[in-house]
C-alpha cells in the first residue's frame, strides 16, 4: 500500500489536498535529492483535514523548480483518501498518526516499510506537520528532551509540548534515531501557518548540523501533557445554548482556554446530571477527580491546570479526544 518515487511526479505541485488520491492512488514516499545527506524527512496529511502541511511542501518546493534542494528531503505524504473527503480519517481507517508503534493493519505495516526505508537512508531530522481544529497557538510537540530534539522545536516557536502517551505516533518513532518533532500550525487553510511551517522547512533545509548544547530555559515554554480528557459514546453532548439537553453542555467558545493557565474553580461546562468526563493519565488510570469536580450543574476545575488542543468539532471529539491537560515542565540543570 506504499508508493514509493525518486522525483516529483508532473504538476504535482499543482494540486490540492483533495486531488493527491487520484495522482498518487495511495500513501507515498518521494525521494527526493539534495546538496547534503542525509535528508529532511517530511511527513503530511497523516489526518486527511490537515492540509497545511502539504501547502506548506507545496510553497518550499516552487522555490526548487530550477534549483537543488540545500538538502535532500524524503516526502511522505500520509491518507490520501481521507484528504479527498476533508476527514482526519475515514471510518474504518485507523488513524494515520496512531501506526507507528507495533500493530497488525496493513497501515502498520505500511508504516514500517517507511521507517525501515530511512532508517537505511539515514535522516538528519523529521517533521511532522499538523493542524488543530480548535483554536491553539503554534506549536511544536516532541517525545524526548534530548538538546537536538529541543533545538529543532524551538526553530519553530517558544511554545514546546512534551507527551509521551498515545503511543503509535510518527514522531515517536523517528525520534528513536533522530531529532523528530510534530508540528502544530493552526487551524488549516490559514496563510499564516502554511508560511510558518515552510519557512521552518527552509530552515531545517539549511542547517548543517542541529546544536548539541542544552537548550536554555529562557528561550523555551515547555510544557507535559499529564491527562486526556474523552467524552464517553454514550454520553451526548453540545456547545451553546442551541445544543438542546445534552449530558454535557460546554460554552460555544470553549477552545479559547487552550494554552491559558486556568486558576482553580474555573467553569468549563455543565451537565444535567452527574460528571460524565473520562480524564485518563499517562498510564491509563482513571483521574476525573483530581482534575474537576461536578457541583450544582456545573463542572469546575480542581486545580491549575492548561488546556491544549480543546476543539469544537464534534467528529474530532468522537474520533480523538475534548482536550489534553498540561503542565508546565522545568528542564533539570
Ligand atoms: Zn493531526
Amino acid at each position: 500500500m506504499l508508493t514509493v518515487l525518486d522525483h516529483l511526479p508532473d504538476q504535482l505541485l499543482d494540486l490540492e489536498a483533495h486531488q493527491l488520491e487520484d495522482r498518487l492512488g495511495g500513501p507515498t514516499l518521494i525521494h527526493l535529492a539534495g546538496r547534503r545527506d542525509p535528508p529532511l524527512f517530511v511527513s503530511v496529511l497523516l489526518h486527511g483535514n490537515e492540509v497545511t502541511g502539504w501547502q506548506a511542501v507545496q510553497q518550499l518546493l516552487r522555490r526548487y523548480t530550477r534549483r537543488e534542494l540545500p538538502r535532500s528531503l524524503s516526502l511522505f505524504i500520509g491518507n490520501v483518501r481521507a484528504a479527498r473527503y476533508g476527514q482526519r480519517r475515514l471510518d474504518g481507517q485507523p488513524d494515520y498518526n496512531r501506526i507507528w508503534g507495533p500493530g497488525s493493519t496493513p497501515e502498520h505495516a505500511m508504516a514500517q516499510a517507511v521507517l525501515q526505508q530511512m532508517q537505511q537512508r539515514g535522516v538528519f531530522a523529521s517533521v511532522d506537520i499538523h493542524n488543530n481544529t480548535g483554536t491553539n497557538p503554534h506549536y511544536a510537540c516532541v517525545n524526548y528532551l534530548d538538546a537536538s530534539t529541543l533545538h529543532l522545536a524551538t526553530l519553530f516557536g517558544r511554545t514546546v509540548l512534551y507527551f509521551t502517551k498515545p503511543e503509535g505516533v510518527q514522531s515517536m518513532a523517528f525520534g528513536r534515531f533522530c531529532p523528530a518533532v510534530t508540528l502544530e500550525c493552526g487551524k488549516p487553510d490559514q496563510p499564516h501557518g502554511t508560511q510558518h511551517a515552510c519557512e521552518f522547512l527552509e530552515a531545517c533545509l539549511h542547517l548543517s548540523a542541529l546544536p548539541q548544547r542544552p537548550v536554555l530555559s529562557q528561550d523555551i515554554d515547555l510544557f507535559h501533557s499529564v491527562a486526556i480528557v474523552k467524552i464517553p459514546d454514550e454520553v451526548s453532548f453540545g456547545f451553546g445554548e442551541e445544543a438542546g439537553d445534552p449530558h454535557l453542555r460546554f460554552p460555544p467558545d470553549l477552545d479559547l482556554f487552550n494554552f491559558r493557565e486556568l486558576p482553580p474553580h474555573t467553569r468549563i461546562g455543565w451537565t444535567n446530571n452527574g460528571f460524565h468526563l473520562e480524564v485518563q493519565d499517562e498510564q491509563g488510570q482513571d483521574v476525573a477527580d483530581r482534575f474537576f469536580y461536578a457541583q450544582d450543574g456545573e463542572i469546575r476545575t480542581r486545580v491549575p491546570i492548561m488546556p491544549g488542543m480543546l476543539t469544537l468539532n464534534s467528529r474530532i471529539i468522537r474520533q480523538d479526544c475534548l482536550c489534553y491537560l498540561m503542565e508546565r515542565y522545568s528542564l533539570a540543570g
